[in-house]
């Protein structure tokens, strides 16, 4: 599609495009629609081969030291056992228990996922024990390599994007392997760690097709990944109208504090505010789908909709420019079902 050139899926970071090949990874992948994981399990991912983890790690240390973004994000508590690891513009979740902790997103490399886990071993001090991915771009995914301890997971579809994404950019097969997920879901999957319920959820197609969140009910807190764009304009190169069903989906959960993976955002400060934000990101959506549903009414094309729909009252956000465009076909190929 022409529209496409120029634009990076991976929502505005720079990861580089190498000549590596691959081929698709064994692991374990689970399409029972509920699974508690056991200790068993756990033990099955610490026994990971350390060999391979140290191949991978040094091969990318490389890498990560010599691009992308820098790692000097910040660690900040939002409630009692609940804290972001936020760059300013992209944010990872993280769930402390008396157990181990639970990332929600590795970030864009090694240099920050290893970044993120040295504050958390500083602060928090309990080990990694599992890494929630909820969109399979780079700059949320591929830091995953610093995750060889923990069990990955990540949705059916992030599974299948991912791959997809690490062999159109000829990663090597022990790279693949180190960011892939060992365990995929369908609909829902529920951790029990510390005595907390950790519910990770499908709740439709949004920012990509393939999004998680994590829902802590007994803490009324839930993390939205790349769903929620807090103050940011909305990426949707890879994304779905459906979003706006999506972040409905969400909004009836039992939560009051609703985290985002886009910033800049204030959920540290004023985590109470949250709902009312995600209503505000979430109306960001419905304009533009309202905006290019009268041009779809009127007989407009593509290329009209998108100099038509302007919608100037977010040129303040970032990403406006470059995004604006994008949302605006999206949204028009979802109303005219062109796209699948
Ligand atoms: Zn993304």
């Amino acid at each position: 599609m022409a529209w496409r050139t120029g634009q990076n899926p991976n929502c505005g970071s720079n990861i580089p495009r190498r000549g590596w090949i691959g081929r698709p990874h064994g692991n374990l992948t689970s399409r029972q629609e509920d699974i508690v994981l056991s200790k068993s399990v756990l033990a099955l991912a610490f026994s990971l081969p350390l060999s391979l983890s140290l191949f991978v790690t040094e091969a990318i240390a490389a890498q990560a030291a010599s691009s992308g973004p820098p790692a000097d994000g910040k660690l900040e508590q939002i409630i009692p056992g609940h804290y972001v690891y936020s760059t300013g513009a992209r944010i990872s979740g993280i769930i402390a228990t008396s157990e181990g902790v639970v990332v929600l997103d590795s970030l864009s490399n090694e240099a920050m996922a290893r970044h993120e886990r040295q504050l958390i071993a500083e602060t928090i001090r309990q080990p990694v024990r599992y890494l929630i991915s909820g969109t399979h771009h780079g700059n949320y995914a591929y830091g995953n390599v610093a995750y060889q301890d923990a069990i990955r997971i990540g949705h059916e579809n992030y599974k299948t994007d991912l791959l997809a994404e690490m062999k159109m950019n000829n990663m090597p097969t022990a790279q693949q392997a180190a960011i892939l997920p060992h365990l995929t879901f369908r609909d829902r999957m529920t951790i029990t760690l510390g005595g907390k319920g950790i519910q990770v959820l499908y709740i439709g197609r949004g920012h990509t097709r393939g999004n998680a969140i994590v829902f802590v009910p007994q803490d009324r807190i839930v993390y939205l990944s790349e769903l929620f764009f807090d103050k940011r304009f909305p990426f949707m190169a890879d994304g779905y109208a459906d979003w706006i069903g999506t972040i409905d989906n969400a909004l009836k959960l039992d939560a009051d504090i609703f985290v985002p993976g886009q910033g800049p955002s204030s959920i540290a400060s004023n985590p109470r505010m949250s709902r009312e934000a995600l209503v505000k990101a979430r109306q960001v959506l419905v304009d533009y789908r309202d905006a290019v549903q009268r041009e779809v009414a009127r007989g407009a094309t593509e290329d009209q909709a998108v100099a038509a729909v302007l919608l100037p009252q977010y040129r303040d956000m970032v990403g406006y420019y470059e995004q604006r465009p994008v949302v605006v076909r999206r949204m028009y190929q979802g109303l005219k079902g062109t796209r699948p």
